[in-house]
């Protein structure tokens, strides 16, 4: 594990040095993994973010049904992917989620729900943003998504809390959203958004229709194409 200086001034500051603590004293389970949060923090520029020690996350168990173990193109075509291209080349596509959940429940809950329910090694979304607009790490971004099926080759996964079926996203969610979106579009080679129902239409109403028709402008303001025409499948 490298450290640039500022990265952990960065990292110390937002965790109040419990991610340190954490990567010293996490015992190892599966051969070496790069650490997780030091990416994003640095991608995400100024933009503030809980990360995955700050929710108290599980580490990724790379036993999941779901996921059994270590990508390997013929062998485990399914399995935990960490992009061995450089993410700007990689990811194309922001495909947002509802959580569809009782809005209590946070990364920790998705987390646990994903792992033990679902049989994910870890929390499917890359990103997950709260009502009051807070916004959390979820899976490391330089590895493959969960959030949605057959489709998750260079897509990132941003979840909204709550049920946008029967209710409204706030005003504070969406903004985050939008500076996220705009921060990876900037870092990355992001050229679409996307809602998770455009992969899978009639499969899946996921981000809820109070969230859904607002995309298609969400995507022209930052100047991305909407819909599922970036995606790239895997070689
Ligand atoms: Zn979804």
């Amino acid at each position: 594990m490298s450290l640039t200086r500022r990265a952990l001034s960065r990292l110390l500051l937002a965790t109040g040095g419990g991610v340190l603590l954490l990567l010293l004293t996490r015992p190892r389970t599966v051969a070496p993994l790069p650490t997780a949060p030091l990416t994003v923090l640095a991608a995400l520029g100024e933009m503030s973010l809980i990360p995955r020690a700050a929710w108290e996350a599980t580490p990724p168990n790379h036993n999941a049904r779901g996921e059994r173990g270590l990508y390997d193109a013929r062998r485990n075509p399914a399995g935990w992917l960490r992009y061995p291209e450089p993410l700007s080349e990689v990811l194309t596509t922001l495909v947002v989620h509802h959580s569809a959940l009782p809005v209590g429940d946070g990364p920790r809950e998705i987390q646990r729900k994903h792992m033990e329910q679902r049989g994910f090694a870890d929390i499917a979304y890359h990103f997950v943003i709260d009502p009051a607009g807070q916004l959390y790490e979820g899976r490391e971004l330089g590895v493959r998504g969960a959030h949605t099926a057959g489709h998750n080759t260079g897509t990132v996964g941003v979840v909204l809390l709550g049920n946008f079926e029967i209710e409204k996203p706030q005003s504070a969610p969406m903004e985050t959203l939008e500076r996220l979106a705009r921060t990876l579009q900037e870092q990355y080679a992001i050229t679409h958004l996307a809602g998770h129902r455009d992969f899978m239409p009639g499969e899946t109403v996921c981000p809820g229709q109070s969230l859904a028709p607002r995309l298609p402008e969400l995507a022209a303001r930052l100047g991305l194409e909407f819909g599922i025409g970036g995606y790239r499948p895997p070689p």
